[in-house]
């Protein structure tokens, strides 16, 4: 091994493996060590036809995805990376002489990545035969460049978003077997694209023949999915019978649709529509996190409108004062979640739950209106109607004590009315209350109509995911966060025994009672 220049904070070794083969290597190891060095085939040309090295010769030994490694330990890096990236050489090496591809096949796309001028267009669906595709093309032949410089800007299905760069005719040509990448380290030639157009079929060599402009999308078959790759070109008649291909770019595409992006996060889609009753800070954040969790329908309702009152614990801000929640919540989530179906309903809960097709169209109904009274109304109304739907009430202690969550379903033993005993009677008190009955803690800056309660950002977002938990399954009957109480203790105020146990993770889970007129009978 040996030190050939150091510039900007990279060493740059030479290193020539003995042990099985012949690898002449460069290694970049980054000075300080925040990232793990770099192995190239001192000469790219040499990669070709072997799987984990790309375009430029880099020797892919490690995913990079959370390598622990001590950073002041610069030999022992640098030896690992040596080591693991000549036996990855070795492993491919015997691969290729037995002709087997298709670990180098299987990473074409990144392969095709690392090309030098390849760029990333959006697509917002997956690619189809029968569907025509168009693509927005910037194309940059000044004459200074001395070349023509060409960019796919966005692939679409006939609706661009970008009106500076016109639609033109893309063409999309899937292969039924994989073929091999250009040789590393050259450009991509007139051969090899000829290649590749003739895999791709009849069509694609009727088209390539045409004078002007191309955009071929290629997909190819992987071990698991499909590789997408493309590339632009010119077609240039030269003579009969004389053609040539001018300024071949490569492109990828970045996926954009809703089965992929989630699979992204390890989570598939679930048929699972989820209305969301009451879209304030807490309703707000249980639609933000079920959008993200591969529920595949939203319903949200409120009749109420966003205004700056709101913003410093809501999900929704400043540009969605004086609009409908429940809109402004819908037009949120669909730019943040593309694919996701939402309806806004800018209704009363009470007006929603009466349309009862819409309301059977649900499966999950979270109350989360910061209302008890209409919420135990819904929840009898519910077991009285023998409703199907799984009925999960979330609600915030003040003052960042805590927060509750109570899963009730006809049929089942435990539901929200079970956690009041107040029946026939008019204290409004709840078995599972942090604070004693009979105290105030809502407050007023403004006057009568603007009283609030306290509680942040924080602990709406906490009550939120244990909602979420509920709604995707992992919870039923009674659960509750206990925060801290430095607080309410400094307010004067007095806690329950209930709030005690629940803060030492004792909370009992079977808060049926055997006397509720919901559940019980
Ligand atoms: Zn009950």
């Amino acid at each position: 091994m040996s030190e050939v220049s150091t510039e900007n904070g990279t060493l740059k070794l030479n290193a020539a493996a003995r042990e099985g083969g012949r690898w002449n290597l460069e290694i970049c190891v980054p000075i300080p060590l925040t990232n793990m060095p770099k192995v190239f085939l001192a000469n790219a040309e040499d990669g070709f036809g072997l799987a984990h090295v790309d375009h430029k010769g880099e020797v892919c030994y490690s995913d990079q995805e959370g390598e622990s490694y001590d950073p002041t330990d610069l030999a022992r890096v640098t030896a690992f990376a040596f080591q693991r990236a000549c036996s990855v050489l070795e492993e491919a090496s015997k691969k290729r002489s037995k002709r087997d591809f298709r670990a180098l096949t299987d990473e074409f796309e990144g392969y095709w990545q690392s090309i030098p001028g390849c760029h990333r267009a959006n697509l917002t669906a997956p690619p189809v035969s029968d569907r025509a595709l168009y693509g927005q093309v910037n194309k940059d032949n000044r004459p200074g460049l001395g070349k023509v410089s060409l960019r796919l800007l966005a692939l679409n299905y006939g609706s661009p978003k970008d009106q500076k760069a016109p639609n033109r005719k893309a063409h999309y040509f899937p292969l039924f077997s994989p073929i091999l990448p250009p040789k590393n380290g050259q450009a991509i030639s007139n051969e090899w694209l000829i290649y590749l157009i003739k895999e791709g079929g009849i069509e694609a060599q009727k088209e390539s023949v045409k004078k002007g402009l191309h955009i071929f999308l290629f997909s190819q078959p992987r071990s698991e999915g499909l590789s997408l790759f493309g590339v632009l070109f010119e077609t240039k008649i030269l003579g009969k019978n004389k053609k040539e291909f001018r300024s071949i770019t490569p492109f990828t595409v970045q996926r954009c649709w809703r089965d992929y992006l989630l699979e992204r996060t390890g989570q598939i889609s679930a048929r699972h529509h989820v209305a969301v009753i009451g879209c304030g800070a807490v309703g707000g954040r249980v639609a933000e996190h079920l959008a993200m969790s591969g529920v595949d329908e939203l319903t949200l309702v409120d009749d109420d409108v966003f205004t700056y009152d709101n913003i410093y614990r809501h999900v929704l801000g400043e540009g969605s004062a004086g609009t409908n929640k429940s809109k402004a919540l819908r037009r949120y989530l669909s730019s943040k979640c593309p694919g996701l179906k939402i309806t806004a309903e800018p209704v009363s809960a009470e007006t929603w739950l009466s349309r009862t097709t819409q309301v059977n169209n649900c499966d999950t109904l979270v109350l989360t209106t910061g209302k008890p009274g209409l919420e135990r109304h819904i929840n009898r109304e519910a077991f009285a109607n023998r409703w199907p739907h799984r009925l999960i009430s979330g609600w915030l202690e003040p003052l960042g004590l805590g927060g509750h969550v109570m899963v009730s379903q006809y049929g089942q033993a435990g539901c929200l009315e079970c956690l009041y005993s107040d029946w026939g009677g008019s204290d409004p008190s709840m078995r599972v209350s942090f604070l004693k009955p009979g105290q105030s803690v809502s407050r007023n800056i403004t006057g009568c109509g603007g009283r609030f309660m306290p509680y942040s950002s924080i602990h709406a977002a906490r009550t939120a995911l244990l909602i979420c938990e509920a709604a995707l399954g992992q919870k039923s009957g009674y659960s509750c966060w206990a925060g801290d109480a430095s607080s309410s203790r400094s307010e004067g105020l007095e806690l329950t025994s209930w709030y005690e146990r629940c803060r030492e993770g004792k909370p009992s889970g079977d808060v049926a009672h055997e006397a509720c007129p919901c559940c019980s009978s």
